[in-house]
């Protein structure tokens, strides 16, 4: 039988729109349909703008310090409108971009929300209001950020990523709940412009799925910054009191509950894959915990249908979920190739930033694997004091046995950039004997890593 595709993708994100280039890339007749803007929660409402706010709020706390590099800059100030507007741009710069690789790799994109009608049908409501057909079918509908049933979380003020990214003025007081990526990026930017933060985590630590010592390091670093860090508080209630939030919360170990007030709370505990009206249920596609299951092929399990990105859950990156369409368009295209997890990197960009990939000491040690590890501080390194980022370390994890990297912990400057070359290494199984005869540009911030290595090897030079 004849599809009118033969491929189509529902959700134009990182995962559906990588996954419809990678497709027509291959000659494959695609359509992309999207509800709202193509580039998905990364783009409009994610990784992009926000890294366009923590960049306003870097340049104005680096203004504040010019002093320190002997430059005198009188008057600083930031215009808050501006730093909105800056933001707003990048991103329909960045969406354009998108737009135009669409019409370049001839995908059809139909406007509208799609919905699973069978096998090998959909239908699309809205301004492309059309019935199709495609031999195969990515699901690629992304997350939606989660609201926890906390008592008082529909009330005013009340905000998730969603809603903050839009905001008018910086919040005189700013309680977050949740000190995973979300919370500690507006935690830090609207710390940086002035306002009064507290961070709110049920967890012991912030981070809670990062290394120990990293999620210790960040969170004195923060506090030092002035942002107000209760691990071990689990929210119960959102109220109000004297024209404020007032949130109540849990502390572990404590008999009573305490308050804290602010203006504005940014609920901030994570995200679920969105599946409401895409008919995936009625069609059979298998959901758990929320999320789209698949095999190690992201393969539904169903006719042609493949499901990759925060759909399917685990690390809600959008760098997994391009990985994923590769996958999966290959495998559409009669490969049979596994996705494989091991490598994924994670990255934060408050200041400082943090960086891994692969397993922790900790991660390792729960699955019965010996480690070695090595350690080195950016401090006494030359290229640091030159630009001032003396903060963080970073921390290397072998197996024991053989040498081979497992994982890389980082926090300080620039390691968002530099944890691909550590990916690299983890996700060939370089040894750590490899990667410290890798010649690393001195000076630079890399040196860190290649110290850490050194470390982990027993000999580290700078220490
Ligand atoms: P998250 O799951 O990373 O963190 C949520 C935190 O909220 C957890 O630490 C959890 O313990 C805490 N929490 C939950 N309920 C609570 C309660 N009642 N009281 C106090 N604390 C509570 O989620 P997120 O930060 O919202 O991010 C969502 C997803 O988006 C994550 O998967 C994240 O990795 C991804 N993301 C990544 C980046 C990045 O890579 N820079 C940036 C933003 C988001």
């Amino acid at each position: 039988m004849g599809y009118e595709f033969d491929v189509a993708i529902l959700g134009g994100g990182p995962g559906g729109y990588v996954a419809a280039i990678k497709a027509a890339q291959r000659g494959l007749k695609t359509a992309l349909i999207e509800k709202g803007s193509l580039g998905g929660t990364c783009l409009n409402v994610g990784c992009i703008p926000t890294k366009a706010l923590l960049a306003s709020a870097a340049a104005y706390t680096s203004a504040k310090a010019a002093r320190d590099f002997g430059v005198t800059v009188e008057g600083v100030a930031f215009d808050f409108a501006k730093i909105m507007a800056r933001k707003a741009r990048i991103v329909k710069q960045l969406r354009g971009g998108v737009e135009y690789l669409m019409k370049k790799n001839a995908v059809t994109v139909l406007a509208g929300a799609g919905t699973l009608t069978g096998a090998h049908s959909l239908g699309v409501a809205g301004e492309a209001e059309r019935d199709i057909t495609a031999g195969a079918i990515i699901l690629a509908s992304g997350s939606v950020p989660a609201r926890p049933p906390i008592p008082g979380i529909a009330g005013a003020n009340v905000v998730t990523s969603d809603e903050i990214l839009f905001w008018d003025a910086v919040p005189p007081t700013l309680a977050v709940i949740g000190a995973g990526a979300i919370g500690l990026e507006f935690a830090y930017f609207f710390n940086a412009l002035g306002s009064t933060v507290t961070v709110l985590e049920a967890l012991p630590q912030v981070l809670p799925a990062e290394d120990a010592q990293l999620a210790a390091e960040l969170a004195t670093s923060l506090t030092r910054q002035g942002i107000a860090v209760q691990t071990g508080a689990t929210v119960l209630e959102i109220g109000d009191a004297d024209g404020k939030k007032s949130v109540r919360f849990q502390p572990a170990g404590a008999e009573e509950a305490q308050r804290v007030s602010a203006d504005v709370v940014l609920v901030a505990t994570g995200r679920w894959p969105y599946t409401h009206g895409c008919g995936y249920e009625a069609q059979g596609i298998p959901i758990a915990h929320r999320a789209v299951t698949v095999d190690a092929y992201l393969h539904t399990g169903v006719a042609q249908i493949y499901a990759i990105g925060d759909l399917i859950g685990g690390m809600l990156l959008a760098h997994k979920a391009s990985a994923e369409a590769a996958v999966a368009v290959d495998n559409i295209t009669g490969a049979r190739r596994a996705m494989h997890y091991h490598a994924i990197p994670t990255a934060l960009y408050c200041c400082p930033e943090v960086a891994s990939v692969g397993l922790s000491e900790a991660a390792a040690a729960e699955q019965g694997i010996e480690v070695a590890t090595g350690s080195f501080p950016f401090r006494p390194l030359g290229k640091a004091l030159a630009i001032g980022e003396r903060e963080g370390f970073v921390k290397v994890v072998s197996r024991k046995t053989d040498g081979v990297m497992l994982g890389v912990q980082a926090i300080g400057p620039h390691v968002t950039d530099m944890i691909a070359a550590a990916t690299m290494a983890v996700q060939h199984g370089l040894t750590a004997e490899q990667y410290a005869r890798t010649i690393h540009p001195h000076p630079t911030l890399s040196e860190c890593f290649h110290e850490a290595i050194e470390a982990a090897l027993g000999h580290p030079v700078h220490m």
